[in-house]
């Protein structure tokens, strides 16, 4: 006998990977050009010069027993301070070293977390559109899950909705700016309202409701739209960061968990984290990849790119009869409302000309396919007359 939820879990692929597996069978098939895969997120720009700077600095500089070797647990110290002091700096708080939790990318900073807090019969609330690997990480923490409805059209977060969802056995609200699949970037406002309403009722229950942001595109914003810090806005406010958009480094999986001062036990959930990832077996994160995080923290690749296909998408989708009037305001995800209700059908027509495009109904959004344009410019201009040949099945 074995697990069987981790035998299905590790069968099935998402709907996502099914995709791109898809796209290379058929790529090797038709030739990649005349595939058009806008289905993974992958980084498609190198990470900024600063990063390579940074390796050849340490390989050269840095005793390799040292560079290679086991950190502390929670990550380097030296490592903690340094990236404590760029946070501090960027903003405005006062952070130290022993408020963070360096991990394998943001995936194992949120396990860590789901870990760390959850006792039998806890809830955490998240808002639809969401990255479906949420649902995975909070089960296997033996959390229960409350996905609530999509606030059409611009994704902000259903305060009523969330009033109305709340309850005392809520543990945490998982949050998630700029959005993937949406690209949304909360507001102020928003942040402002949700920490009001979170405060009112942890005072009500008696105890905290944990806010978890997870900003792993924090810095992938488009149009002078900035992403707000969300521990101003609550102080129960744990985030969970990662350098794979950013600094486009997915493969070398770097994160952390940031526990700030103004968290309710702090201390202890901190600790717990701590534990979580010994649970886990991570051990520690990666020793190169901490030093390089702690030196390029808060620098961001060229994404230059992004901007540029996201300025052609909305053109050219536009005049062909797509709704393109909420683009993104960060990512590099275009949520495209579909030409019929069912996103699904859509998708498999889109895929018959074998243009790939993710349902939203697979991030709880029906309605909407997501387009990931970290992809170069080019694939985006061969895609044009496919979208157009796709928009005349609709009549448009
Ligand atoms: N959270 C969101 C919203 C993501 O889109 C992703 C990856 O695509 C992750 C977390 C996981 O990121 P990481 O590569 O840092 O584990």
């Amino acid at each position: 006998m074995l697990s069987q939820r981790c035998y299905d879990l590790g069968t099935a692929r998402s709907v996502i990977r099914e995709l791109f597996e898809h796209g290379k069978l058929r790529a090797a098939e038709v030739g990649a050009d005349n595939v058009f895969d806008f289905s993974i997120g992958n980084p498609s720009v190198p990470p900024p010069p600063a990063v390579e700077e940074t390796l050849e600095r340490l390989l050269a500089t840095v005793d390799p027993l040292t560079l290679h070797g086991y950190t502390s647990a929670q990550g380097d110290f030296a490592v903690r301070e340094q990236l404590a002091a760029s946070l501090s700096r960027r903003f405005g708080h006062r952070y130290d070293a022993s408020q963070l939790y360096l991990t394998v990318g943001a995936a194992a900073a949120l396990c860590c977390v789901f870990h760390a807090l959850t006792l039998p019969g806890d809830e955490y609330i998240l808002f639809a559109p969401y990255f479906p690997e949420y649902k995975v990480f909070l089960e296997g923490a033996g959390a229960k899950v409350n996905i609530l409805p999509p606030k059409y059209p611009d994704f902000q977060i259903d305060l009523a909705a969330l009033d109305a969802a709340l309850t005392p056995h809520t543990k945490g609200v998982l949050i998630n700016s700029p959005n993937n699949p949406s690209g949304a970037v909360y507001t102020a406002d928003t942040l402002a309202a949700l920490g009001q309403l979170l405060a009112r009722r942890s005072q009500e229950y008696g105890h905290p409701i944990y806010l978890i942001s997870d900003e792993p595109y924090r810095e992938i914003v488009f149009g002078g739209v900035s992403s707000p810090w969300a521990p101003d806005f609550y102080p129960d406010t744990i985030v969970c960061y990662s350098y794979s958009k950013s600094l486009s480094l997915p493969g070398e999986r770097i994160g952390y968990v940031l526990v700030g001062r103004s968290v309710a036990d702090g201390e202890r959930v901190y600790a717990a984290v701590a534990g979580a990832g010994r649970t886990l077996g991570y051990v520690n994160a990666p020793s190169l990849f901490q030093r390089v995080a702690a030196e390029c923290d808060g620098l961001c690749a060229d994404t230059s790119v992004y901007a540029q296909n996201r300025e052609l998408l909305t053109a050219e989708l536009g005049k062909l009869g797509y709704d393109t009037s909420h683009p993104p305001q960060g990512t590099f995800y275009y949520f495209l409302p579909t030409l019929e209700s069912d996103d699904v059908a859509f998708c498999e027509k889109a895929k018959a000309l074998d243009l790939l495009l993710v349902p939203g109904s697979g991030f709880g959004a029906a309605g909407y396919a997501r387009l990931s344009f970290c992809v170069p410019t080019e694939r985006i201009l061969r895609a044009i007359p496919v979208f157009a040949a796709l928009s005349k099945q609709y009549g448009r």
